[in-house]
């Protein structure tokens, strides 16, 4: 069910991103990816893995490497836990037509996890370091606010 608007919105005929097994992964804990996706707009997503789904976000430009440094960063719909892997081109005509690569993944802790409030603690390979996603409630119902916080 929490992948419905993932799978409506792609033609898994014709991309070669995964349907989704909606398996559950077992693991040591919780991964995090962020991809490069030159769309018609280049951006980044931000996928953290939350019961049994990839909760996403695109953040236009990309993630804040120094702390005090605000971006916007837009919810988008949850991606399957395989979607982790995914690199490639979607092609033309397809949702979110563009090439694909992975900039960042390894793994989070979540230390708070609310309705308008996130804060993870990630470690990968490029980012490691405190980040605070704030949902803004003057904007549209998607919209947040992604910052590194002072370790
Ligand atoms: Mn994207």
């Amino acid at each position: 069910m929490k992948l419905d608007e993932y799978r409506k919105k792609r033609d898994f005929a014709s991309t070669t991103e995964p349907e989704g097994s909606g398996e559950q992964r077992k693991g040591a804990g919780k991964i995090f990816v962020v991809q490069e996706h030159r769309a018609s707009h280049l951006h980044y997503d931000l996928r953290l893995e939350r019961d049994g789904v990839l909760v996403s976000f695109a953040v236009p430009k990309g993630i804040p490497e120094q702390p005090g440094e605000k971006h916007l960063a837009v919810r988008t719909e949850d991606h399957p836990l395989e979607y982790a892997d995914f690199e490639g081109t979607i092609p033309e005509g397809e949702y979110g037509a563009g090439k694909v690569t992975i900039w960042d993944r390894g793994l989070y802790d979540a230390i708070e996890w609310k309705e308008n409030t996130i804060e993870v603690v990630m470690k990968g390979e490029r980012l490691s370091g405190r980040y605070i996603l704030v949902r803004f409630r003057k904007a549209g119902l998607n919209d947040w606010l992604l910052f590194r916080a002072k370790d």
